[in-house]
């Protein structure tokens, strides 16, 4: 027993990621998951493939091209 202090309980956790620049698109979590931006561009579908927190806009690609990153075609 060691009662220093009070272990958090799972409620106690933080979200994984604070994104608020995400409130009114779609993310993908498969890729968001893979370390990608993964905004999805909802009128055409694509999917933004750069790292997270990237720099400059979004690059949107064919879900073809984010399936080949999702399927482990990882760069890291
Ligand atoms: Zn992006």
């Amino acid at each position: 027993m060691n009662p220093e202090y009070p272990a958090p309980g799972p409620e106690d956790a933080p979200p994984a990621e604070d994104r608020p620049d995400l409130s009114n698109t779609n993310v993908r979590e498969d890729l968001a998951m893979a370390g990608r931006c993964a905004l999805v561009h909802l009128p055409t579908g694509r999917t933004c493939l750069l790292p997270l927190r990237h720099h400059g806009p979004c690059e949107f690609h064919q879900p073809q091209e984010a399936q080949e990153v999702v399927a482990g075609n990882l760069d890291s």
